[in-house]
């Protein structure tokens, strides 16, 4: 009963997952209440907001000249911080809805970015409303979220996909004891299709096109019936819309080149693990999170290329939210894990 006072005297905590391609946020006791595209729709003509998630990816590509589509944290990197800022604070709003409550607040952020973004990031959690802030690292979250043992002294690997990024890391007794992080990701094969198209067909694809083509026809492996399909788009030479017939087998080539720097990466990892944890990861297989490792065939190619065996953990896109709420959710236990701005 007294638990139940204090907590809505200090209002719900949060976690918020603050990925290259999606937002989610977490709410303690609740579990995630909000998913969103990481994207801004800025109005050039007085520097407000337009639309923020959903609303503003529907905009990408299409909008008038005075509107853009951002994306604040493009390649795993904050590209545009006063953007990022906004984007944050209208998530947080949109689920904080008592404002006298100061909620502490876990954000997850991708690791490419500095420790001076870091505390920004931060900073604008708590101008958002947040009383205390705490960042956890991604490959740590998204390993709690896939149910790993990360406590236990065993190894275990965690793949995370992401839309800028793919994080690739070794935890032990609660630390990263080797990790990768490079700036390929589920982005890198939609630009990978549209300079494939160009090429082959002489055919402009916009990014959402790009997307839904890899989503519904992407491959890393071959399948078992390879199909064709039509795609549309606007012809090069003519201007003109133009629709063309394209093959699995096109799209898996188009796409190589970064599902192999993906593979390398994993591959490079393994090869720094000490001879120990290389032996519990052949028993306890690579885990793969996050929304590349819907990638069709994904997981049988890494198998084959590693040797090792390979799961794609339940509901790849939520597992950096949900270790961030499990974090928050036992807060005292993971506090000494997370960074953390001083308290005031
Ligand atoms: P981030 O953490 O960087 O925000 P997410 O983990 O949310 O990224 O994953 C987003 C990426 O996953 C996008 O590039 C998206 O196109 C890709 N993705 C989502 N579903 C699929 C799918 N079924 N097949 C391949 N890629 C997918
Ligand atoms: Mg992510």
């Amino acid at each position: 009963m007294i638990e139940k006072n204090k907590f809505s005297l200090l209002g719900r905590d949060m976690a918020v997952d603050l990925g290259t391609a999606n937002t989610l946020v977490y709410v303690r006791g609740r579990g995630i209440v909000l998913s969103e595209p990481s994207v801004v729709a800025i109005d050039d003509r007085d520097g407000k907001v337009y639309a923020v998630g959903a609303q503003a990816k529907q905009m990408i590509g299409r909008t008038p000249s005075n509107i853009r589509a951002i994306r604040p944290l493009r390649d795993g990197v904050i590209a545009d911080f006063e953007v990022c800022e906004k984007m944050l604070r209208y998530f947080i709003h949109r689920v904080h809805q008592r404002r006298f409550a100061k909620p502490r607040m876990i954000i997850c952020v991708p690791s490419g970015i500095t420790g001076v973004e870091q505390r920004a990031v931060m900073e604008a959690a708590e101008f958002a409303g947040a009383r205390k802030a705490y960042i956890i690292e991604e490959p740590m979250a998204a390993a709690i979220g896939a149910g790993l043992p990360i406590n236990e002294p065993t190894g275990n690997m965690v793949v995370d996909i992401g839309g800028g990024t793919t994080e690739v890391a070794v935890i032990s007794l609660g630390g990263i004891v080797n990790s990768a992080s490079i700036r390929v990701g589920g982005d890198e094969l939609d630009e990978a299709i549209i300079t494939f198209v160009k090429k082959e067909f002489q055919l402009a694809l916009g990014e959402r096109t790009a997307e839904e083509i890899k989503i519904q026809m992407g491959s890393a492996y071959p399948l078992q019936e390879e199909m064709k399909a039509q795609i549309r788009g606007r012809d090069l030479v003519t201007g003109l819309p133009k629709t063309v017939v394209i093959s699995t087998e096109q799209i898996r080539q188009a796409i190589e080149e970064p599902v192999q720097a993906i593979i390398d990466a994993v591959k490079s990892t393994l090869d720094r693990t000490p001879p120990e944890l290389s032996s519990d990861l052949m028993e306890q297989g690579i885990v793969l999170t996050g929304g590349g490792a819907l990638l069709n065939g994904l997981a049988t190619r890494l198998q084959v290329e590693t040797n090792m065996p390979i799961v794609v953990a339940d509901d790849p896109l939520n597992c950096v939210a949900m270790g961030s709420g499990m974090c928050l959710e036992n807060l005292e236990v993971f506090e000494r894990m997370l960074k953390t701005t001083p308290s005031r």
